[in-house]
């Protein structure tokens, strides 16, 4: 018997099952095509949030120029932003699930059961693992956890191309976080939901670019967004000239919480963990992977804690009070940027990116307490446009529900 089952070979799936290892529990790992496996998503992150846990040796390239353009204005960030080298970081993950002689075993989760003191996952292919608590790590469209059903997902979707260009479409060892200039679109094309440009000098000639809609519900598709991809080269005079690698991403942005009595775990896309304004997991999976393995561990020491008992404590540490309240306030963010129009929208991004450094940084890192980031929000209104203050209070009263979740928790 397991102490722990992990349900998933992503990068939530290795964060956590590396962690668990690390507090010396007996782990076993379950996924169609078990590790070592390529990620072929580009996983990037601001480097600050890896200093801290002096992991930016998992980057494979790392930039100081980084900008974002809006509202007629190029913003320099002054953040070093990196990309993660998929390789390094999934092998950070796996030498520590090999110093706790972890297993991994091939096969489709399709079912489980729940008993006094242990859980047992049926896969597809007919075989069962049993270990004192199941933590689903197996994406955004979970194998096993109860999540209640949403009418309204909205999506982050992304058509990118690396590759070779005739000349380069972004300045030398540049990164665009956000180009929002929409020149190149016609009136009408302008009135469609706002796709920015997300961009990156990956060196030799080689370059990252990507169009991208933060959040949209339905997702702006594929095809609107190649076709802006190219639209937006055309118009700076640039073709495309050898293509290496498409990534096509989507992913929702603003699930609900999976119920938290459950007695399976979750973790990462499964658990809803994606950032609601931003769509970054990554750094979260990082930070906050040992706390929930820390807590699971205690709650194993008990032989006879039952699978629901120790999967209730592990929710409890990963989703307080204080997480779901500031979720709430994030929800709330993204429902006024997707009620937006282009013109508006960027000027709430020239304003938000000309706050303090150190305070558009933690909302996008989730590392603010709800006071600071209440106090983030209430900066931005002061000295953002009128027009986007007008935008703002006219949808705080059509999300007034999402705002009272903020307030009851
Ligand atoms: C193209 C793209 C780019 C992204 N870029 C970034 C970025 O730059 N920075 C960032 O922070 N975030 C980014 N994200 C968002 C988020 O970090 C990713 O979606 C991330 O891959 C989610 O990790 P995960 O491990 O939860 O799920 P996944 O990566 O989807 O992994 C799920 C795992 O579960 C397995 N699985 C699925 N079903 C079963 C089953 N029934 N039984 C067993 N195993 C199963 C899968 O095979 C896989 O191994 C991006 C997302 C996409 C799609």
């Amino acid at each position: 018997m397991f102490d722990a089952l992990v349900v998933g070979a992503g990068p939530a799936g290795l964060a956590i099952a590396a962690a668990l290892c690390d507090e010396g529990l007996n782990v076993a790992g379950l996924a169609p095509v078990p590790p070592p496996v390529e990620w072929v998503n580009t996983y990037g992150i601001w480097c600050d949030e890896l200093e801290p846990m002096n992991l930016t040796h998992l980057l494979s390239h790392r930039w100081q120029n980084s900008v974002m353009y809006a509202a007629q204005r190029k913003v320099a960030l002054g953040r070093d932003y990196g990309l993660f080298d998929n390789g390094k970081l999934q092998n950070y993950f796996l030498e520590r699930c090999d110093r706790g002689k972890m297993v991994w075993h091939q096969g489709t989760a399709a079912a489980v059961e729940h008993f006094a003191h242990h859980s047992s996952v049926t896969t597809a292919e007919g075989t069962a693992l049993s270990a004192r608590v199941v933590i689903d790590a197996s994406g955004h469209n979970p194998a096993l956890l109860d999540r209640p059903k949403s009418e309204a997902i909205a999506y982050q979707a992304a058509y990118g191309i690396v590759g070779k260009f005739s000349s380069p479409p972004i300045d030398p060892q540049q990164f665009v976080l956000m180009d929002y200039r929409a020149d190149h679109l016609s009136p009408e094309e302008r009135r469609a939901p706002p796709t920015f440009l997300y961009a990156m000098d990956l060196g030799n000639d080689v370059f990252f670019v990507e169009e991208t809609s933060l959040s949209n519900s339905p997702a702006v598709t594929f095809e609107v967004l190649q076709q802006r991809l190219e639209q937006r080269l055309a118009f700076r005079g640039v073709q495309v000239k050898e293509v290496q690698h498409v990534e096509y991403c989507l992913f929702p942005m603003n699930l609900p919480l999976p119920s938290l009595d459950q007695a399976v775990m979750g973790f990462g896309g499964a658990a809803s963990m994606v950032h609601p304004a931003s769509g970054y997991m990554v750094g979260a999976l990082l930070r906050r992977a040992p706390g929930v393995a820390k807590t699971i561990a205690r709650a194993v020491e008990n032989p006879n804690a039952s699978p629901e008992s120790i999967a209730t404590s592990a929710w409890q540490t990963l989703w307080t009070s204080d997480e779901m309240r500031k979720r709430a306030l994030y929800l709330f963010g993204l429902e006024n940027l997707m009620r937006f129009e282009e013109q508006t929208l960027q000027a709430f991004f020239a304003s938000f990116f000309r706050l303090p450094r150190s305070q558009w940084s933690a909302f996008l890192a989730n590392t603010f307490s709800t006071p600071e980031m209440l106090q983030t929000m209430m900066n931005l209104f002061g000295y953002t446009t009128n027009e986007v203050r007008w935008n703002l209070v006219r949808s705080a009263w059509n999300e007034r529900a999402l705002l009272w979740n903020v307030l009851v928790g």
